[in-house]
């Protein structure tokens, strides 16, 4: 048995933090609390990011050029040369995360070929759907001025801009990612995670090659948090289908959710919405409607699967809820389906998830990095609804929180929980109830870890209390299992 004294915050029943002098560690479980005012080292319960994507954050900060935040050509310049002097001959350089707005002016194929001109540059832009390339590279994939844009997409030769689907001319060519790849990304996004204090989360799409790498990973006791895998079953942008993957189930490992899209994403005015955006116009993209979502997701719901289902826009909520309502009115099952973003739910979609019984999981830290975004795009009428936190949580939503980090640059629980309480308009949601909707790995199929007796000793330790200095607060331990995984 071990003791760990200070001040140990447990929420009860209700979500409300209650403060402990200490708590008893047997086997990696809790074995007690001791009621009381304790000071010293500050204690919560390890965090749960419910939608987070582990293996990219992983490549960002291993493989890949991280552009976030980059502020002029001249700085992704030097960034450039810098990777250039790193690499063997011939390698290409990838890189994500540039954004036109920050760096003063778009790059192009002829700014690029002015740096690097011996090898194959790829970069893509921070929405992912826009990508700039080199003549090198263009060139490896039997790119050139007559190339055809493909459907879904625009190959823009001259200024080697490729977007949406006209990427996967260009991917064909690049060097094919290994299992070992995908598991140095997931140990070095899972390193990243638990310095935040998150001590299990939701890999929010899994390919077959990455759901391997997390098999073997955790065959080889490697994996240092707990994570929830959702496998992908129909590609973003593709034809294909995957099969259904095989349950999986240890202690540090789950597979028991799939992953679908009904449509895209507010930044990028994609996401499927009743009322025409502002600036650029159109309604967005609905991927599938209900009936098709439900014909998908019927073999995985009949085998105990969860679905999880990104839908941003009202259009695309009320699709998925109606989808979920046909799967339990077709085989009534105790399983709990998500909705992935629920960015903008009418008081319609509220009620619905509530009486299905479904799980929302929205990223308050979006309310911060994409607030200008939404300010720009959405119609005034949508601006009360977009992200409303308060209002699930006074409609009865079981709510779970996440990042959905690398999309924004942020992953840390507590950032995410001040954002909550800052929304567009009206009441946010307060720190600590935000604190304990960052705790809630049911939601990915993982048990609880509130550290109530019994519970497994998943925790963080904080050099101040988070609740009275949120800004300052930073991890300088965490446990899982009751054995320490990190340590600042
Ligand atoms: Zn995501």
């Amino acid at each position: 048995m071990r003791r760990v004294a200070g001040r140990v915050y447990v929420p009860d029943a209700q979500g409300r933090y209650r403060p402990y002098r200490a708590l008893w560690v047997k086997e990696g479980r809790v074995a007690g609390l001791e009621p009381g005012q304790g000071e010293g080292e500050v204690v919560l319960p390890g965090f749960h990011d419910a939608h987070v994507h582990i293996w990219k954050i992983g490549q960002l900060l291993t493989d890949l050029l991280d552009l976030r935040g980059v502020g002029s050509l001249e700085a992704l310049k030097r960034l450039l040369q810098e990777r250039d002097r790193l690499l063997p001959p011939g390698a290409w350089v990838l890189g994500r995360g540039w954004n036109e707005a920050l760096l003063g002016a778009w790059p192009t194929r002829a700014f690029l070929d002015g740096i690097l001109p011996h090898r194959p540059v790829l970069l893509t832009r921070t929405c992912a759907h826009i990508h700039v390339a080199n003549t090198q590279a263009l060139r490896a994939a039997g790119i050139g001025p007559d190339t055809p844009s493909p459907p879904g997409g625009e190959v823009r030769y001259e200024e080697g801009l490729l977007l949406e689907r006209a990427y996967g001319l260009l991917e064909r060519a690049m060097p094919r990612r290994t299992v070992e790849d995908y598991q140095r990304y997931v140990l070095a996004g899972a390193h990243h995670l638990l310095s935040r204090g998150i001590t299990s989360a939701l890999e929010a799409g899994a390919d077959p090659l990455l759901l391997e790498a997390y098999r073997r990973l955790d065959r080889e006791g490697r994996l240092p948090l707990r994570v929830s895998v959702l496998a992908v079953v129909r590609p973003d942008g593709e034809e294909t289908t995957y099969p259904l993957p095989e349950p999986y189930r240890s202690e540090r490992l789950v597979v028991a959710g799939v992953k679908f899209f009904a449509d895209g994403g507010l930044s990028g005015a994609s996401a499927a919405v009743s009322r025409p955006y502002r600036e650029v116009g159109g309604k967005g993209v609905l991927r599938l409607s209900a009936g098709e979502l439900f014909e998908l997701a019927l073999p995985a719901h009949e085998r105990g699967f969860f679905v999880a289902t990104h839908a941003i826009g009202d259009v695309a909520i009320l699709e998925v809820l109606e989808a979920y309502h046909r799967l339990y009115q077709a085989r009534p099952l105790p399983v709990r389906h998500r909705l992935e973003h629920f960015g903008l739910p009418g008081p319609k979609a509220l009620s619905l998830a509530r009486a299905l019984g479904v799980w929302a999981v929205p990223q308050p830290i979006f309310l911060e990095e994409l607030r200008e975004n939404f300010l720009r795009y959405l119609p005034q009428e949508f601006l009360p609804r977009c992200y409303p936190l308060a209002r699930m949580a006074r409609a009865g939503l079981s709510l779970a929180f996440s990042s959905d980090a690398p999309v924004v640059r942020e992953v840390s629980p507590l950032k995410g929980a001040l954002a909550a309480g800052r929304p567009l308009m009206g009441r946010g949601i307060p720190l600590a109830r935000a604190l304990f909707y960052y705790t809630q790995p049911e939601a990915s199929g993982l048990p609880p870890a509130w550290l109530w007796p019994g519970h497994k000793a998943d925790l963080a330790v904080w050099d101040r209390d988070p609740f009275r200095h949120p800004e300052e607060a930073r991890v300088v331990r965490v446990e899982v299992d009751g054995a320490a995984v990190f340590t600042a």
